[in-house]
Order: structure tokens, then sequence, then C-alpha cells
């Protein structure tokens, strides 16, 4: 019996089988859930497919999360298939790479445009057009990061889109409540992925991160999907719009410094 026999989980983001969104597809299947995924087009064939195909799963479908057309075609999809959609996961997010090096300050108008665009609004996006989809009971899982509440060196731009992203979450669960519907985001610890190498310095502060931590080791994405699974079931029942760390107690830290 797993905690998610007979639910169907549809989960954007999987670059690769390091990334965060591919724990959480892990862990949700290992709970019985049935699973899609959409990513963007150039990872789908070569990356994509065959991680889905590897644990069963059929729905593949391409999404650029700033195209409103593109996000539609998904659900669309979705609907012809799977009809509701118990579980969203959300877990991605782009900037700039001279966006994420240097000074915040010298952040460029497209650059935060884009940012915000693709790492903030589209979980408003995809919620809005999940939504007719989105039942009494589901849930929808997004991920942020530290970087939102406290300055991160050269996390920069993307501090500011998960500052963003939270507030949102804190929104959208206003929103959904009354349709039972509930929407939460992970905090993670940093994780070695795509995305993380864009950030300039990520080597040192993933380096030290296992010196400082409470639980003094660096997080999964293992880690990531167990909290998914708790989110995404009925375990959390009564948890809506909120952050939930999974980061071996770093945020709890006032000033960490090594041994
Ligand atoms: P990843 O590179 O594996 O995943 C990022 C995903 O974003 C990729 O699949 C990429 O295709 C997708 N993406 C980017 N632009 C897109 C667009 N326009 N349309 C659709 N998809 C797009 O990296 P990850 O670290 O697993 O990132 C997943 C989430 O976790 C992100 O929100 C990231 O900010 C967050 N996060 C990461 C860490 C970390 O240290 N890696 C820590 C906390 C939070």
């Amino acid at each position: 019996m797993g905690l998610l026999d007979g639910r169907n989980a549809l989960i954007f983001g999987v670059a690769n089988d390091h990334s965060i969104a591919w724990g959480i597809a892990k862990a949700l299947h290992e709970q019985g859930a049935t699973l899609g995924f959409s990513s963007v087009e150039s990872l789908i064939e070569k990356r994509v497919r065959p991680l889905a195909q590897s644990i069963g799963a059929t729905f593949v479908e391409p999404c650029d999360v700033q195209s409103d057309e593109d996000i539609r075609g998904v659900m669309t999809k979705w609907q012809a298939a799977h009809g509701q959609i118990d579980v969203l996961v959300h877990a991605l997010a782009f900037a700039k790479r001279e966006d994420l090096d240097g000074s915040f300050v010298d952040t460029s108008r497209d650059g935060f445009a884009l940012a915000m665009d693709v790492s903030a609004y589209s979980l408003v996006g995809l919620v809005r057009a999940a939504r007719p989809l989105l039942k009494p009971g589901s849930s929808v899982l997004t991920l942020s990061y530290y970087g939102a509440e406290k300055v991160v060196s050269h996390y920069n731009v993307m501090g500011v889109a998960k500052a963003a992203l939270e507030a949102s979450v804190r929104y959208l669960a206003a929103d959904l409540g009354p349709d039972g519907v509930r929407i939460n985001a992970i905090s993670a610890g940093p994780v070695r992925t795509l995305a993380a190498a864009g950030i300039s310095g990520f080597k040192k502060l993933y380096g030290s991160f296992a010196e400082v931590a409470p639980l003094r080791s660096n997080i999964t994405i293992e880690d990531v999907g167990k909290t998914a699974v708790w989110l995404a079931s009925d375990l959390s029942s009564a948890v809506t719009g909120e952050i939930v760390y999974v980061d071996g107690g770093f945020n709890v830290l006032g000033v960490p410094l090594a041994e």
C-alpha cells in the first residue's frame, strides 16, 4: 500500500537524473502515484522520455513556461489522458548567467523580467491553467531556496524571484484553499544540478554547507522527495501556504560558522 496509490502527478522541471524534480518523481512513484512529465522541448527525447520510461510513465509533453499556449496545451492533453491533477509539481527556474554573478545592483531590466517570469510567474500561470483539473485534496508543490529571505552571494535576482515565488505560494493558498486545494513550497538546501551550476560560487557554497548545517551533511534529491511525498499526500491535509525547509536545519542558524 502506497501513500499515493490511485493518485496522479504532473511534474514540471526534470532536466536529468540529478534534477530535484526527478528526486520528487522517484519518491511519488515509489508511493504508487502515476506520473506525467513536462519539460523544455530540447530535453524531451534525449533526457526526459528515457527517465519517464524507466518508471513506466508515458505522458511526456514539451512546455516552455513562458508560453501560455504551451501551458494550455499540456493541460488539455493531461485532461484527455488522466482527467484531474492530484499532484502538480513546479520545479523550475531560470536567470541569465551574468545575473548570477557579481552584484545584484547590476541586474538588467530584461534579466530581472526574465528571471521573474520563468521562476515566479510561471507558478501562477501553471496553477491558473491547471485549476479546472485540481480537485479537493489536490496538492501543488514548488521549489524555493533560502536566498529568498537572506542575501546569498551571487544568488542575486534569483533570490528576488524566489521571494516573489514564496509570496505567490501564500496568495495562491488563499485562492485555492476554499476549493480544498493546497499549495506549498519546499525550500531546499544546495544540490548539485544543472541549474545550480549556473550560479557563480555554487561549488564553495555547496562545499561548506555540510560543515555548518546542524545535520552536518548536504541534502539529496531523495531527501526532497520524501518531504514531497508528505506534502503531496493526505498526511499534510491541513498544511497550505507554507515554506517547508529541507536543508538540514541550515536556516535556523544566525551566524553560520564552521567549527
Ligand atoms: P535543474 O536544472 O535540474 O532543473 C531546472 C529546470 O528548469 C530544468 O528542467 C529546465 O528545463 C527548467 N526550465 C528552465 N526554464 C524553463 C522554461 N522556460 N520552461 C520550462 N522549464 C524551464 O535544477 P534544479 O536545481 O533541480 O532546479 C529545480 C528547482 O529547484 C528550481 O526552482 C531551483 O531554483 C530549485 N532549487 C534548487 C536548489 C539547488 O541547489 N539545486 C536549491 C533550492 C531550490
